[in-house]
């Protein structure tokens, strides 16, 4: 028996089976965990400290605040040093967070005027927060970050331990409503078994990080207020299915395939292909030298997706071309002989870079971004392909680079030729759906696509990318969105030209089978996904892959097209 109800205006479905509740959310790392609930600890509620602290004390009251900044920074760089990837980002992130001079001065100017420190703490955290969501996108996203270095200075400056997810002493299934950065950071994946949140989405920090660690996810479940802290749970991170009180015997069951399953992910080395010998190249997404090099310690074949505008979030002046040259070639020296596609700036929307001169836009996600932002004045672009081209002379390699953002055959010709220029590849990401729709002419132009399934997504369903509450409308199991990656694939096989996918889509091992069926050539994911896509992909036909597809388009929601997929490819 199965009844709608409304969730954080979302309709979520709800089932009773046998008195037993079933929750669904948005899968976003597979696996399968079994184990009581658990849930974060209290955070320190924001102080309104009306006091006035003598002028005598003020200096020494700001000497607190700051020590206690320094604490908090210091455990965070700690904790990062313990850690890899994209946790030890984020936690190094949030340390220099807790000791950004703009924050800490703030507080400061507060404190010399009489505030006691944890109010000036709390005030000047609000006066950033509204300054970073004012600017959107990644920005806005901080936003949570800032909060919790917040939550754990105030603890600090009250004496009171620090706040976030405990510790368990056993196999833990953790639920909450969402989680600071730093708190999945710091999960310990054999204590962590299982993790649901209310809210979040395929790309929001917990996804990102969960899938580092490889701790079976599922985001925007609606329900789990509901559930007790104690309660036995069976998450299944493959399906977005949360169970209430499940069949013991049955769950068992579940974890044991799961291992079994692992076992061969850790086994996996590659390359990419089908039981029946079907080759799909799996490469990774990079973001600069440093992940490129630990994609390199993985089986990728290559690099699907190097996103360079990552590498320059932080400056205030463009890169000389040396500069830019010198990081791409990084790149290309891990994945010397490989495969490597550079994607040109993506920079707008949720990634501004401050040197890119982005107008003041009510909509940025529709308006100057990606490609575009050459359009008016290629100066940028045109360094920008010198440095690939400079880099790719050193390494002797002959890197792919594509655009980002393309909507017209036009736009794809004009990229086409400054590339050629260069004695480079030259393709196009497909993330609009006029370009989807447009394939074919696109083609005539460049030598290979890539499917940007994230952007695709949003565009599709017009519904933002960086929006919790509507996590399941972006689902690249949206049927909608399949078809536009069927004709984009079809129009990639008629030309005889590769199509790849490099969005969150191609990280989703059973979407990954079902992207070969409808005739993806390659699949570009996280380094942290590579292993199990490849090895998913080693169990199943290319014949069995094409029925999938098939029945996959004939859906009308990514649950069905879940069920679909799995009767099939298991
Ligand atoms: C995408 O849109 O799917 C993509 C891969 O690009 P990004 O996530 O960087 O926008
Ligand atoms: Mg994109």
């Amino acid at each position: 028996m199965s009844h709608a109800q409304v969730h954080d205006g979302q309709v979520q479905d709800v089932e009773v089976e046998d008195t037993r509740t079933v929750l669904r959310g948005t899968p976003v790392v597979p696996g399968v965990g079994y184990a009581r609930v658990i849930r974060p600890g209290a955070r320190p509620t924001p102080v309104v400290d009306d006091r006035e602290i003598d002028a005598a004390d003020r200096t020494a009251e700001g000497e607190k605040f700051r020590a206690a900044a320094t604490v908090v920074a210091e455990r965070l760089r700690d904790r990062a040093s313990r850690s890899s990837g994209a946790a030890a980002e984020v936690l190094a992130a949030n340390a220099a967070m807790a000791t950004d001079r703009g924050w800490i001065s703030a507080a400061d100017k507060l404190i010399k005027s009489g505030r006691p420190a944890t109010a000036a703490a709390s005030a000047a955290t609000d006066k950033i927060a509204a300054m970073l969501t004012k600017l959107g996108g990644l920005m806005a996203e901080r936003v949570t970050d800032l909060r919790d270095v917040r939550d754990r200075v105030l603890a600090e400056l009250e004496g009171a331990p620090e706040p976030g997810v405990p510790a368990p002493l056993e196999p833990s299934v953790l639920l909450a409503d969402d989680l600071a950065p730093a708190d999945t950071a710091g999960l310990n994946p054999a204590l962590i078994v299982g993790l649901a949140t209310s809210l979040g989405g395929q790309t929001s920090h917990t996804a990102i990080i969960a899938r580092q660690l490889g701790i079976p996810c599922i985001v925007a479940v609606g329900g789990l207020d509901d559930i007790a802290v104690g309660t036995l749970v069976l998450l299944d991170g493959s399906t977005g299915e949360v169970v209430v009180d499940p069949d013991p015997a049955t769950s068992r069951a579940a974890v044991a395939a799961h291992r079994v399953e692992a076992a061969a992910v850790a086994r996996w080395q590659g390359p990419g292909q089908t039981a029946d010998g079907h080759r799909v190249d799996v490469l990774a997404n990079v973001q600069d030298g440093l992940g490129a090099r630990a994609a390199a310690a993985t089986a990728a074949q290559g690099v699907g997706l190097f996103r360079t505008e990552l590498c320059f979030l932080d400056r205030d002046t463009e890169p000389t071309v040396a500069d830019q040259a010198g990081i791409y070639g990084e790149v290309l020296a891990a994945f010397a002989g490989s495969k490597v596609v550079v994607r040109t700036l993506d920079a707008g929307s949720d990634k501004p870079l401050r040197f890119a001169n982005h107008p003041d836009e009510a909509n940025p996600a529709l308006g100057i971004r990606g490609v575009r932002i050459a359009l008016q004045d290629s100066g940028i672009l045109d360094r920008q392909l010198d440095a690939i081209a400079a880099a790719a002379t050193s390494a002797g390699a002959s890197p792919w680079v594509m655009a980002p953002m393309i909507s017209t055959p036009a736009e794809a010709e004009w990229f086409a030729a400054k590339v050629r220029e260069r004695g480079l590849v030259p393709g196009v990401m497909i993330e609009v759906p006029a370009a989807a729709l447009l394939a074919e002419q696109i083609l005539a132009h460049v030598d290979f696509l890539s499917v940007g399934t994230n952007d695709l997504a949003q565009y599709t369903m017009a519904a933002d990318r960086m929006s919790s509450e509507l996590s399941s409308f972006t689902d690249p199991w949206q049927p909608a969105v399949l078809h536009l990656v069927a004709r984009t694939a079809k129009a990639g096989a008629d030309r005889n030209k590769p199509v790849g996918v490099c969005g969150e889509a191609a990280a989703d091992p059973l979407l990954a089978c079902v992207l070969v069926g409808l005739g993806v050539t390659s699949l570009s994911c996280a380094a942290a996904a590579i292993a199990s896509v490849g090895a998913k992909l080693g169990t199943v036909t290319l014949a069995d892959c094409r029925r999938a597809a098939a029945a996959v388009l004939e859906t009308a929601d990514p649950m069905a097209g879940r069920a679909a997929a799995t009767a099939i490819l298991g």
